[in-house]
């Protein structure tokens, strides 16, 4: 999940109170014009247009789940059309019935507070028009009671939104802390814990990329350490951690930025080399058995020499074939362990030429 699904998500929560907050006002308009608390003028414009408007929005937003509806607008409305329609009974009333004016204060709060509790301006929007309308009717005669009763819900709200945000924050801070880590993990599972190359996965994961760009010619390079077993029985297995791990920088160290390096099983690698010539990659492969050869890692138990000696086979990526690459490669390596080890081979398909 992304910031942005998020996001949608807080909005999803909002148009939820906003189809309550319709469905109260619906059944508001319809109950005081079927038993209203003043007899005057049971049926005013503003409560018809309140309960079809009202009506028509839920349906609408029931309709078509993608279509937002304008929240604070909305409540801002229907809190107008409240503030006509009581002007319009208390009009008819030939003395103002304070007890009807509080009565529909309360009704207009309890519905905004229930209905957004957790959207303070869609609150405000939808009770100003209504507290407005009642304090100008009554003259200001019972201000401290129409403004308590509007202060509370309010305060109320405001101290519910001040939770509810830092809750969304904290709720969304972890979501980005738990997305890094899943990150980290997707990036470590790729990697080789001893080597710091690529594992088979991450070689994977890699060249869907590089074949998708596509941009000149491929070569595999499949490398393996010389009589390492030997190197293990005499020296013991964290020397032989230690040569590979300095084999593999070799390595690394000994080709471009963009080809990819592999530790492909226990002292074996792999090398892509990625938008060479022929040459070049034959060149670099000489290069990778020349360093390796240079870091004068002592192994008299390597049967040829002194010395940590690497064996390559090479073959080029045709067609982005590529586990044809690899047996073509893996065959060149086995003939450069034929013709003596520290060596390498290129596949025959390639050259018929030994390098
Ligand atoms: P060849 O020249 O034919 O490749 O001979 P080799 O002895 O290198 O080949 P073999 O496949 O018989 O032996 C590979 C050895 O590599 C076996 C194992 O002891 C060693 N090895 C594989 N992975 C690791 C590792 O992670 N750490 C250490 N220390 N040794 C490893
Ligand atoms: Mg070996
Ligand atoms: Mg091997």
């Amino acid at each position: 999940m992304t910031a942005t699904t998020w996001r949608a998500l807080l909005k999803e929560k909002h148009q939820l109170s906003l189809r309550l907050f319709l469905l109260l006002n619906a059944v508001s308009a319809g109950f005081s014009m079927v038993s209203p608390s003043v007899n005057t003028q049971r049926f005013t414009l503003p409560v018809i247009i309140l309960l079809v408007l009202s009506l028509s929005c839920l349906l609408w937003q029931w309709g078509s789940k993608k279509q937002l509806i304008n929240i604070n607008a909305v409540s801002l409305i229907i809190g107008l059309l409240w503030a006509w329609h009581i002007y319009i009974k208390a009009s008819a009333m030939p003395a103002i019935d304070l007890n009807f004016l509080i009565i529909a204060l309360l009704a207009i709060l309890f519905i905004g507070s229930i209905s957004f509790i957790n959207n303070i301006q869609a609150f405000f929007a939808a009770c100003l028009p209504v507290t407005t309308m009642i304090l100008w009717l009554d003259q200001g005669a019972h201000w401290p009671r129409v403004l308590y009763s509007v202060a509370l819900p309010g305060f109320g709200i405001t101290v519910q939104h001040i939770i509810q945000k830092r809750n969304d924050n904290f709720t969304r801070r972890l979501m980005d802390k738990l997305l890094e880590e899943k990150e980290t993990l997707t990036d470590l599972s790729m990697l080789d814990p001893l080597t710091g190359l690529y594992n088979r996965r991450g070689f994977r994961n890699r060249l869907d990329t590089i074949l998708g760009l596509d941009a000149g010619q491929h070569f595999v390079l499949l490398l393996d350490i010389d009589h390492f077993k030997a190197y293990n029985d005499n020296y013991g297995h964290s020397m032989g951690d230690q040569a590979l791990t300095r084999v593999s920088a070799a390595i690394r160290d000994a080709v471009r930025s963009r080809d990819i390096v592999t530790r492909y099983g226990g002292e074996e690698f792999m090398v892509l080399l990625t938008d060479i010539d022929a040459e070049r990659a034959i060149q670099t492969a000489e290069r990778i058995r020349q360093r390796v050869y240079d870091l004068n890692i002592p192994h008299l138990f390597n049967d040829t020499d002194t010395h940590v000696t690497l064996s390559i086979g090479i073959a080029a990526l045709e067609q982005q074939n590529i586990e044809e690459a690899l047996r073509e490669s893996d065959t060149a390596l086995y003939q450069a362990k034929r013709q003596g080890r520290n060596s390498i081979f290129v596949s025959e398909a390639l050259f018929s030429t030994r390098a």
